[in-house]
């Protein structure tokens, strides 16, 4: 479908990808694109930077990727709303626990499906 490029940075952000254990690119133009999924659409290589599609994607689709795929540590770790029955919920990267504020969510959201039993 494509293939990623851009600038070479030490650090994550809302626009790079993870492409080593120290380093990340940083694409302005087509990352800030892909929507987080826990069942996505798009799949990265970061061996060769191409973005393929990942299953079926019809006309008005979010473009999706699956961001605990690439990133062993988030810059920013969110509720993820995807909608699908795959969703874990509580975002982090591959290599992380869920913050404070991510313990808590998924505390309510435990005690939430419990009570609705
Ligand atoms: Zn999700």
């Amino acid at each position: 479908m494509a293939r990623l490029s851009g600038v070479l940075v030490n650090h994550p952000t809302l626009d790079t990808i993870q492409i080593s254990p120290t380093l990340h690119m940083h694409d302005r133009w087509f990352c800030r694109f892909l929507l987080h999924s826990c069942d996505p659409n798009l799949a990265i290589d970061t061996s060769t930077m191409e973005v393929r599609a990942a299953r079926e994607i019809e006309p008005g689709d979010y473009l999706s990727i699956d961001y605990a795929a690439t990133e062993d540590v988030l810059g920013r770790q969110f509720a993820c709303g995807c909608g699908s029955p795959r969703c874990r919920g509580w975002m982090t990267g591959r290599r992380e626990q869920p913050n404070e504020e991510g313990r808590a969510w998924l505390a309510n959201k435990a005690t939430a499906r419990t009570s609705n039993d």
